[in-house]
């Protein structure tokens, strides 16, 4: 993408209404406008890292042996009044009517409508287990939209239903979850930690929440040190082998994690001084074990060969995808702009033109532009005339990994400068050099 062609619709200075930094950057950088409060429109390059991040999750589903679908954003009320929730969930809920009178709702979640739809086509434990998910825009009249797109409204996400015939069953669909979603934080450059968590009004047994650091999170968490070391790095995984998944679940969940929701002091006080770390944190996930809290009251059953017909066992499971945008940038920034992990940047790279309308360095600009798309590194190049500062503080505050500057004085050396956004380091090197090194560096990546 060439930026004289490109709507980055980039602000000087920072917006008032902004209280934290990924609000700020993400409206400064041109990623989001506010249509109403809580409501963001996604511009171009914030609608590119939010598909990013989408299709990371989708990656990860299907590699889970989850079945990707698509429901409707607009729900009956007939069937929330099923499960009993109707009235239970109250003012977060957005009620609608149509012109025949129905009474209609934007989903907040899909608990009601996912197990409707398994209810009417699958009868036999045969066909057990089965994990559905999809990743919709979903609606909750929070009272205090803010942050941005941390607390909106209207906010992206990925929700995922399990049916299983049995709890031991669900129980592996759980520690499946909980496998896929570690590697799907590992895999956008992020670290959230699994911490034990309060059911609360969706009622069930089993949950976790998984929560990104950073001072600006909305719950206050305490943990071991310890869990900070785990990592799935590129492992292999055998989402079927529920030994393998279960001990993943152990090793991720026995070092203490907890919100203020579950935290106990006695506990934590064994944890040896030096590992005791308290902090802030965003909560960019949560899986639920719910039993057959939705099975009976809406008679989802599966028939078996010695137990007649007996409610499935499910559970359910939230990645907040335009919420984790502004994790991503909560954890990662400095004071000049955005620092994007590599798997979730919008561009591979920049390339800035110091001297835009010179021969050599336009030539020198087109060429690298070219390798670049070749080799898949989707470059952003900045070919508009403007000084190299005004240039440099662009590229800083969208954040791009990696930036090549091209200028007279190098290219009669030979070289460019390829920088580091995250190190600042800069090295000078043959244009070939340094895609060769960028080539490295995204192929790390698939
Ligand atoms: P919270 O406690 O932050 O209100 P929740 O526990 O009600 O969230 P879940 O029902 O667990 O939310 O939804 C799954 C995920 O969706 C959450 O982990 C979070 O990342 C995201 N999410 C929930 N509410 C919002 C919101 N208002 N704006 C953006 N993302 C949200
Ligand atoms: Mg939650």
């Amino acid at each position: 993408m060439r930026l004289s062609k490109y709507f980055l619709p980039i602000l000087k200075e920072n917006p008032s209404d902004a209280q934290i930094a990924s609000h700020r950057l993400m409206l400064r950088a041109g990623m989001i406008r506010q249509a109403q409060s809580g409501i963001y429109s996604w511009l171009p390059m914030g609608y590119k890292v939010l598909r990013k991040l989408e299709n990371i999750v989708h990656d990860e589903q299907i590699r889970a042996g989850h079945n990707p679908m698509l429901m409707p954003t607009i729900q009956s009320a007939d069937l929330w009044r099923e499960s009993g929730r109707y009235d239970d969930y109250g003012k977060e809920m957005l009620r609608i009517t149509d012109r025949h009178g129905r009474d209609m709702l934007f989903g907040p979640t899909n608990e009601e409508l996912i197990t409707d739809i398994f209810r009417n086509s699958v009868k036999s434990y045969k066909d057990l287990p089965m994990t559905l998910y999809h990743i919709q825009w979903k609606f909750r009249d929070e009272v205090r939209p803010r942050f941005g797109v941390m607390r909106g409204r209207e906010f992206l996400m990925k929700d995922g239903y399990n049916f299983d015939l049995n709890k031991e069953a669900a129980m592996h669909s759980y520690n499946r979850h909980m496998v896929s979603y570690l590697r799907t934080y590992e895999r956008m450059g992020m670290k959230a930690i699994p911490m034990r968590a309060d059911s609360g009004p969706i009622g069930g047994e089993d949950t976790h929440e998984f929560l990104v650091l950073a001072d600006t999170g909305e719950s206050e968490v305490f943990f071991d040190r310890n869990i900070l070391d785990l990592s799935l790095g590129d492992k292999e995984i055998d989402y079927n082998n529920w030994d393998e998944c279960a001990s993943i679940f152990k090793e991720w969940t026995t070092p203490y994690a907890r919100t203020d929701e579950t935290h106990n002091p006695e506990l934590f006080a064994k944890i040896p001084d030096e590992r005791q770390m308290t902090s802030r944190g965003i909560e960019v996930g949560q899986i639920f074990y719910f039993g057959t809290k939705y099975s009976e009251s809406m008679n989802a059953k599966v028939s078996t060969p010695n137990d007649g017909e007996i409610p499935v066992h499910m559970g359910s499971h939230g990645i907040g995808v335009s919420r984790m945008v502004g994790a991503i940038i909560e954890a990662s920034h400095d004071e000049n702009g955005i620092i994007w992990p590599e798997a979730v940047s919008p561009f591979g790279v920049g390339i800035v033109n110091l001297k835009q309308g010179d021969d050599q360095a336009d030539l020198a600009c087109e060429n690298l532009y070219k390798s670049a798309s070749l080799l898949g590194i989707d470059p952003l190049y900045d070919d508009r005339s403007e000084r190299a500062g005004a240039k440099f503080a662009s590229m800083d505050l969208i954040g791009l990994p990696w930036r090549i500057t091209v200028g007279p004085r190098g290219l009669k050396n030979g070289v460019v400068e390829l920088t580091c956004r995250r190190t600042g380091v800069s090295e000078e090197l043959p244009p070939e050099l340094a895609m060769e090194k960028l080539a490295k560096v995204y192929s790390k990546l698939v």
